[in-house]
């Protein structure tokens, strides 16, 4: 089992944090789009994961502008992050593989998959970017790291070229307590009426559903579309 990573979200709610009603406003937003898709089944529920995406990514650029700090290295060809296991919570990976089996590209995506075999390196990159960038996870779009080479000797433990300034890991936490804050909240409604909302590996979560179509109707009815084997902890920690 992989090691328990810290919920940003959580650890944002400190009473004294100037953030925290901005970062409980985001997590009420998604509870409220996920909640307004249950009453119209598992369909809609998956289709409001995009609809989370597209909100937190709104609500990162409009308060990315009014924060001080270098801007982000992340681009396409920087795929530094993307040697590191990817935490994704059960309704964002049945979202996503619900999305990818519809892509012009879905055969490519599956032989990638397919061919995967475990290891660090995420099977979506694709020459140094994501084949799946409009549809990547939370966590994936939580990272801002100004310094590459940091990225590069930390995730992908590659030593990075010599000379240059030294090296300083300059990540902002904003953007990853914005986009768990997001994900918390998408996954609260589903919570409370019982479902399933564990945390998941997301490589390995997905090559187990991809050819399984039915794998959100299941889940939805209860049953257990993923192996324990993918499984990481409870997303959701604390019922409100
Ligand atoms: S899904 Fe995309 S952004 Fe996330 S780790 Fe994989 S390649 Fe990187």
């Amino acid at each position: 089992m992989a090691k328990k990573p810290p919920l940003w979200y959580n650890l944002a709610m400190d009473p004294i944090n100037p953030e925290r009603h901005w970062l409980d406003a985001a997590h009420h937003l998604a509870q409220e789009i996920v909640a307004a898709a249950l009453a119209d089944g598992v369909e809609a529920v998956l289709a409001a994961v995009p609809a989370c995406h597209r909100a937190a990514d709104r609500l990162w650029a409009e308060r990315r502008a009014a924060v001080d700090g270098e801007s982000a290295a992340c681009a396409a060809g920087c795929g530094w992050c993307c040697h590191q296991p990817v935490e994704v919570s059960t309704i964002e990976a049945l979202a996503i593989a619900a999305d990818l089996r519809h892509r012009p590209d879905a055969d490519v995506l599956r032989e990638r998959l397919a061919a995967w075999s475990g290891g660090r390196i995420c099977p979506f990159l694709a020459d140094g970017a994501c084949a799946i960038y409009p549809v990547r996870p939370l966590k994936c779009r939580g990272l801002y790291q100004p310094d590459p080479r940091w990225c590069m000797a930390t995730f992908a433990k590659i030593d990075p070229p010599e000379g240059g300034p030294p090296i300083r890991h300059r990540a902002l936490s904003l953007p990853r307590q914005l986009y768990d804050a997001v994900g918390q909240g998408m996954t609260r409604p589903l919570y409370r009426v019982g479902l399933d909302c564990s945390a998941l590996e997301f490589a390995p979560a997905l090559k187990a559903v991809f050819d399984h179509p039915d794998s959100g109707a299941a889940w939805a009815r209860g049953e257990a579309p993923f192996p324990d084997r993918v499984r990481l902890h409870g997303w959701v920690e604390a019922a409100d």
